[in-house]
């Protein structure tokens, strides 16, 4: 079961049904799972990652409101750093 469903992700992009993924989940091991999710993940993300950072560049003045985010002047932390990175070190 465990290799039909692997070939069916990999070769057609179709994921398993939740009943399929019950019986994985009973029928094989974490091991054997995860080298199933391994080979799907190299199909179709690849064995590259992609990174991103951000820098306390604006600390509390944004003038934004996203909800996410500590640099917004529209929350109010109990802590704000107020050491924001210097304009010509970005
Ligand atoms: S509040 Fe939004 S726009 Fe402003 S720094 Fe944060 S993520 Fe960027």
């Amino acid at each position: 079961m465990i290799s039909k469903l692997t070939g069916r992700a990999v070769n057609e992009g179709l994921p398993a049904t939740v009943e399929e993924a019950l019986e994985l989940h009973q029928l094989y091991s974490t091991t054997e799972l995860s080298k199933a999710a391994d080979a799907i993940r190299l199909k179709w993300c690849g064995d590259k990652i992609h990174t991103c950072s951000i820098v306390n560049a604006r600390s509390g003045r944004c003038s934004e409101n996203c909800k996410w985010c500590a640099q917004s002047a529209c929350h109010k932390p109990e802590y704000r750093n107020t050491n924001a990175y210097p304009k010509e070190k970005l």
